[in-house]
Order: C-alpha cells, then sequence, then structure tokens
C-alpha cells in the first residue's frame, strides 16, 4: 500500500532537504548580512538594487496610470478584494488538500472572517461614488478609456451591485455553512442518513433565500423566480431565466427523440468489454498528471491532489490546485474522468491575463457557465474521441502491464466511455443523458428556493423526477436526492452552468475545427499544443472583456443554440459507425 507520507519516508526527499540546509552555513549567512569584512573592517553597505520589475508587471494595467483619479483608486480597492478573495481561495485549496483535521474550526473562523470583509469593502459607499465619479468621467472623456479600462468598470459596477444590498451578516454566514456542508455531505452520504440533511438543507435554503432577496431589491426584480434568478447569477452572470428556459426545453424535446435512437443502435453491436485488472492509485495518479501535462496544464502553478473530497473547481492563476476524489483501483477510467474535467477548468483559469489584470474584475474568469464549456470540451468533447484513446491506449497498457488485453484496446476504452444508458447516478452519468440528471436538478432547485417545494417532499420528488425522465429508480438518498455536494455547499443556481457550457463547449468545438486542420491526427500524436493556444486566445487570455453572449457570437458568429450539442450527438451516437 502507498505511504499516507511519502515525503516523510522519501529517501531522496531528505538527501535533498540535507543538502539544502548544509548549502549554506551559518557563518556564510551571518556574513551576507552584517556588512563587515573579514579583516573586521566595516564594508560599505551594499544596497540590493531596486527591484527590477519582470517586463510583465512594468506594463501591468492594474498599476498603470489613468486621467481618472477615482478610477485610480477603484483599481487599488478592488485590487485588494481579489486579493482577499485570492487567500479565500488558497485557504480553501489548502482546507481540501492539505489541512491537518484539528485545524477545521479555525480555518472555518478564518475564511468566513475575510469572506465577510471583503464583502464589506467591495460593499461600501465609498466604492458607489467613486463608480459614479468614474462614469461621469467616461461619459465625458471616452476617448480616455480604452476598452479593457471600460470593461473593468463596468464589472466592477457589477460586482457592487450584486453585493450592495446583502448583509455582511449573511456573507460570513454563508461562507461557513459552505464549508461545513462540505463535511455534512460526505457523513450524511456515508450513512445514507436524510434525517440529519434535511435540517441542514433546510437551514441552507433559508440562508440563500434571504441573500437572493437581498439581491433582488438592488436589480428591482420581483418575480416570483426572481430569487432563483438571482442566484444563478453568481455563477452565469446576466443570465436571464427565460433564455436558460428555452434552451432547456429545446433540448428537453430533441434529446427525448434522440435517447431511445441511440439506445436501439447501441444495442446491435457487440457490447463493451468491461474492465478487470487492478489499476494502483499511484499509478493512476501518474498516468493522470501526465495527461495534465500533454494538454498544457502547468505544474509550476498547480497541482493535482486525490483528496477523498468531490472535486472541486477554482484556485487562482497563481496557485490551480486540482482536486479529485480517492482513485477507484477498479477503474482508472474514473479518475481519468474527473482529471480530464477539473483540467480543463484549470487551463482557463491558468490561462486568464494574470500579469496584466491580475485581481482585477476584468481579469477573472466568466462564471461557472463558460468554467463548465472549458471543462466538458476537454472531458466529453475531446476526451472521449477514439482519436484521444488511440493516443492513451498503449501507454496504459505498458503502464499497468496490462498487456493483450483487449479491454484495454482503444476501441474498446471509446467504447467504454460513449456507452448510453440511464443511471440513477449524475456523475457516472454518459454524456447524453447527463442533460436529464442537470435538468431535474434546475427544476427543483428552483422550485426550492421559490418555495415551492418542501424540504420533506424532496426525496419523492426526486424519485418521480428521475423516474419520469430516464425510468430508473434510486435505490435510496445516497443515490438519489443526496448524491450531489452543491445544495450542500450552498451552490443554488450552478447546475443550469452544466448544461450551458455543454451546448456552448459544442458551439466552440464545431468552431475550433474549422481552424485547427485535422484534430484527430493532432489528438492521436499527444499533440495539444494548437488546442490549448486556439482557447488561450479565443476565451482565456480575454478576461471579462467580453460578456458572455458576446464572445459566443465573436467566436463562433452565432448566439448560444442548441444544434451544436445535438449536432455533436448525432455524429458520435447515430452516425459514427
Ligand atoms: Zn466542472
Amino acid at each position: 500500500m502507498a505511504s499516507k507520507f511519502p515525503f516523510l519516508l522519501n529517501f531522496s526527499f531528505l538527501k535533498t532537504m540535507r543538502s539544502f540546509f548544509k548549502k549554506e552555513t551559518w557563518s556564510d549567512v551571518i556574513s551576507n548580512v552584517m556588512p563587515f569584512s573579514k579583516s573586521g573592517k566595516k564594508k560599505p553597505l551594499e544596497l540590493p538594487s531596486p527591484r527590477t520589475l519582470n517586463a510583465d508587471e512594468e506594463i501591468s494595467k492594474q498599476y498603470q496610470n489613468h486621467s481618472c483619479s477615482n478610477y485610480m483608486d477603484l483599481k487599488m480597492r478592488f485590487r485588494d478584494v481579489g486579493r482577499m478573495n485570492a487567500i479565500v481561495e488558497t485557504l480553501g485549496r489548502d482546507f481540501l488538500t492539505a489541512m491537518p483535521e484539528g485545524a477545521y474550526k479555525s480555518r472555518l473562523g478564518q475564511i468566513s472572517f475575510l469572506s465577510r470583509r471583503l464583502h464589506e469593502d467591495l460593499a461600501s459607499q465609498e466604492v458607489a461614488t467613486l463608480i459614479e465619479k468614474a462614469n461621469t468621467h467616461l461619459h465625458k472623456f471616452p476617448d480616455e478609456w480604452d476598452e479593457w479600462d471600460t470593461a473593468n468598470l463596468h464589472e466592477m459596477e457589477i460586482m457592487y451591485r450584486h453585493h450592495c444590498k446583502v448583509d455582511p451578516e449573511l456573507m460570513e454566514k454563508k461562507a461557513h455553512l459552505s464549508y461545513e456542508g462540505r463535511r455534512r455531505h460526505r457523513a450524511v452520504l456515508r450513512d445514507n442518513d436524510w434525517e440529519s440533511a434535511k435540517g441542514f438543507l433546510q437551514e441552507m435554503i433559508d440562508l440563500q433565500r434571504e441573500i437572493a432577496e437581498s439581491k433582488c431589491l438592488a436589480d428591482n426584480e420581483h418575480d416570483t423566480d426572481a430569487p432563483y434568478q438571482a442566484l444563478m447569477r453568481e455563477y452565469i452572470p446576466g443570465a436571464r431565466l427565460d433564455d436558460v428556459d428555452a434552451l432547456f426545453s429545446d433540448l428537453n424535446v430533441k434529446l427525448k427523440n434522440m435517447l431511445p435512437q441511440i439506445i436501439e443502435k447501441q444495442k446491435t453491436e457487440a457490447p463493451a468489454i468491461p474492465l478487470s485488472g487492478e489499476y494502483p492509485a499511484d499509478l493512476q495518479l501518474w498516468l493522470n498528471k501526465s495527461l495534465l501535462k500533454v494538454i498544457g496544464f502547468d505544474f509550476d502553478r498547480g497541482g493535482l491532489y486525490e483528496t477523498g473530497h468531490n472535486p472541486v473547481e477554482g484556485g487562482t492563476p497563481d496557485d490551480t490546485r486540482l482536486v479529485i476524489k480517492t482513485s477507484n483501483e477498479g477503474n482508472f477510467l474514473e479518475s481519468m474522468k474527473s482529471t480530464l474535467h477539473e483540467g480543463g477548468h484549470g487551463l482557463y483559469i491558468q490561462g486568464l491575463p494574470r500579469t496584466q489584470w491580475r485581481y482585477q474584475p476584468v481579469g477573472q474568469d466568466l462564471g461557472a457557465a463558460v468554467q463548465e464549456s472549458q471543462a466538458l470540451l476537454i472531458e466529453m468533447l475531446l476526451g472521449r474521441k477514439k482519436a484521444f484513446f488511440e493516443y492513451v491506449s498503449p501507454r496504459i497498457e505498458g503502464l499497468f502491464q496490462d498487456f493483450g488485453d483487449q479491454g484495454m484496446s482503444a476501441d474498446n476504452l471509446y467504447k467504454l466511455k460513449t456507452r448510453v444508458k440511464a443511471t440513477p447516478d449524475r456523475k457516472s452519468a454518459d454524456e447524453v443523458t447527463y442533460f436529464f440528471h442537470v435538468d431535474l436538478r434546475t427544476k427543483l432547485e428552483r422550485e426550492l428556493i421559490g418555495g415551492r417545494l418542501k424540504v420533506k417532499d424532496l426525496p419523492e420528488a426526486w424519485n418521480e423526477g428521475i423516474y419520469e425522465r430516464l425510468g430508473v429508480k434510486p435505490k435510496g438518498y445516497a443515490d438519489g436526492c443526496l448524491q450531489d455536494v452543491h445544495w450542500f455547499v450552498g451552490k443554488f443556481g450552478y447546475f443550469p452552468s452544466y448544461t450551458i457550457g455543454h451546448a456552448m463547449a459544442a458551439q466552440f468545438y464545431a468552431q475550433m475545427r474549422k481552424e485547427i486542420q485535422n484534430i484527430p491526427g493532432l489528438m492521436r500524436t499527444g499533440d495539444f499544443v494548437p488546442i490549448k493556444r486556439w482557447l488561450n486566445e479565443k476565451i482565456h487570455d480575454k478576461g471579462r472583456i467580453l460578456r458572455t453572449d458576446d464572445l459566443v457570437q465573436d467566436i463562433t458568429g452565432s448566439s448560444l443554440q442548441s444544434h451544436a450539442l445535438i449536432n455533436h450527438f448525432e455524429d458520435r451516437y447515430l452516425t459514427a459507425a
């Protein structure tokens, strides 16, 4: 079994540490600090030369002077809010990857405190006044504002409005409950314990509703579903429920029609051979790290961690620690899927314009829908292509010493990842039925926030909903309404991002195919460079210079529609031999 503490037992690590400590003797250290020569004469103190900024920092737009002094003030305030946010993110990454159990309580306190502070700084009256004055300057002297500064000011205003009516107490409680919820979820899932889950979910929903209602005050929205829309906008800025409804009902009709055809077609084909080997966790981790390197993930600014926690996207461009659950030693495809998904998020985060706009609102990602588009593009669109398995298959045969096993052939791996079968479980769902899982959760969370569904009635509504959509019944709560961590960590309004992101990924990919020649050929040789470059240039580098709708229109020449996703399903599941 692999050691829990590889660092302590690893001999070469100890050797490195020893030579590190030996490198400088104490007297070397002293003589470097003390301004005396060996003869005892005082040397002129050698001051370090002024810190040389690297080229990126020198021209950083974050610090570049602007004729509007109010905007300069705002840039510094938002830099500090961004820094606090990065500290919260980093504390959260550490919570998931390295924190000793005994630090749990104090860490919750630290994260909640900082979340409150950053909220107070952001939602202050001074910020409101500065934004107003900067806007006046922008209208008076439009030539002095380039598109990045204009977009940055606009994003500042949106962030301010998003927070201004929410009581800091609520934000503190939200941060606390979200981190506590991660632990609660593990416990109720392990014990299939609906009774404890019920009380916690009720508390979380009450809090979310209170926050949402405050946000509606700022937007002057009073529709019954306005609170849910306000929560959704935290993840998908500017999204409108009407547009989400239109996309979902379109996909509902098309996929209900397509699903039986796919299942019928697959019935006529030879079944996939199930994986039957042993795939040690340390080799899986090695494989997954290698795949991340292949897609271009930068390990100087990130890493991959197996934590037992549900995967969670996030981190900062300078510290992108990807989190996946513990590997299943009977099926390496599970951890590979999570790695590719989180890797897609990671490429986006690392590709943001950090040197120019680090911490500024315009330098951030566009929220969960675009995030999920990047994750699903790598995980599902590319990571389930036959060409990808043609690249992977011979390598994993060698890695797991499983030569000549037909189950490890590219054809079989492709088949395993493209079988369509209704199951109650979202995370192991295939690419086609995945939509119905998201559709169910979106409907239920909207009703919970709108007060039309009571928490006590959730299990029944869940079971009915999944049966109605996919004809399957969960065995218990753990593969039913307790399976996802999202509601336990307060992510109400996140689920639609998966479907919007999937449709967006398909639309981006359709365009990418027009602009990059022979993508399967590149993938067969493990050459992801042109793909990563395309994503960097078209999406990641852009931060928030464009709103999501404009980005999709700009890249693909059309607004977000369902047709690219439907075409992709047709190609992969109905046309391909
Ligand atoms: Zn994701």
